[in-house]
């Protein structure tokens, strides 16, 4: 069976750590376009070109290019999770015509459902290695000397936009932008909320993985 799912869900609600269990579990690919568009970069393809030219100026990426991107990787996939793509209605429309002329659907829509106050509760214990970009996290992975990367050894330190007040801005205007796209899922019937809250356990991981294959 290919899957095809699309995981949505606020920084800090767990798109991430999901996207690699049950792509790994169920043998998908998981595509995030921030690592799809680093590796085009790499890559030094034509698109990978344009979009650094809109990186280094510290631009967003226009939306029809992160759409190429997603049309040329579904034509290279089966089974595959979109993770943090779409991030708003005219994506997800842009996205659906794509699926249409591929003649391929997707399989449900996941939202991953935190409490405001968990999420800004992770995302402020997050601590980052600005030389390897490793992540940590203060409550639930700790480095194993305090303050200092296990990877590199490097000194660890919390990014600016991991503060409370600045996170709750960018919560306000993920907010403003999911909201719609939840309902255009839901109406589709393909919409799977999901109250990502608790211990990461297999029991959970086998529960969510039940849910998310049951017909
Ligand atoms: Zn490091």
């Amino acid at each position: 069976m290919n899957y095809r799912f699309v995981f949505l869900g606020a920084p800090g609600s767990g798109k991430g750590t999901w996207s690699g269990i049950v792509s790994q579990r169920l043998d998908l690919s998981h595509l995030s376009t921030g690592d799809l568009l680093r590796q085009e970069v790499a890559e030094g393809s034509e698109l990978g070109q344009k979009a650094k030219a809109f990186m280094e100026a510290g631009e967003l990426v226009p939306d029809e290019m992160i759409l190429a991107l997603v049309d040329k990787k579904l034509g290279e996939v089966e089974g595959v999770i979109l993770d943090g793509y779409p991030r708003n209605l005219a994506q997800a429309q842009s996205l659906d015509e794509i699926l249409e002329k591929n003649e391929i659907g997707l399989t449900k829509v996941v939202y991953l459902d935190v409490p405001e106050d968990e999420l800004v509760r992770r995302i402020t214990s997050r601590i980052v290695c600005p030389n390897c970009g490793a992540t940590y996290n203060l409550q639930t992975m700790p480095p194993k000397v305090e303050g200092i990367c296990d990877r590199c050894g490097s000194k660890l330190v919390q990014r600016k936009d991991d503060t409370e007040e600045v996170f709750r801005t960018r919560l306000e205007a993920y907010k403003k932008q999911t909201a719609p796209l939840l309902e255009y899922y839901e109406e589709a019937g393909l919409l799977l909320r999901y109250s990502n809250f608790g211990p990461q356990t297999e029991e959970r991981a086998q529960e969510f993985l039940a849910l998310l294959t049951k017909e």
